[in-house]
C-alpha cells in the first residue's frame, strides 16, 4: 500500500511530503528542502503520515520525483 507523509527539514523544518510504499521512500531516499537546500532522509524526519483517499490522483510533483530517479 502506497501512503504519503509528512516530513521536516531538520534545518528550517519547512514540511515536506514525500510517498511511502512498504515502509521506504517511494522513488528517492533523500529529499532536498525547498527552502534552504539541505538534504535529509524523510524516513528520519517524518512528523505525520496523511492517509490516501482511494481514488487519489498522483500529484504532478510525484511524477517529476520519479521521472529524476
Ligand atoms: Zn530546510
Amino acid at each position: 500500500m502506497v501512503y504519503r507523509a509528512r516530513a521536516s527539514c531538520p534545518t528550517c523544518n519547512l514540511a515536506d511530503e514525500v510517498w511511502l510504499d512498504k515502509g521506504t521512500v517511494c522513488f528517492t531516499p533523500l529529499t532536498t528542502c525547498d527552502r534552504c537546500g539541505t538534504m535529509y532522509d524523510p524516513l528520519d524526519f517524518i512528523s505525520q503520515f496523511i492517509e490516501l483517499r482511494t481514488n487519489a490522483t498522483i500529484s504532478s510533483k510525484f511524477v517529476q520525483s520519479q521521472r529524476r530517479t
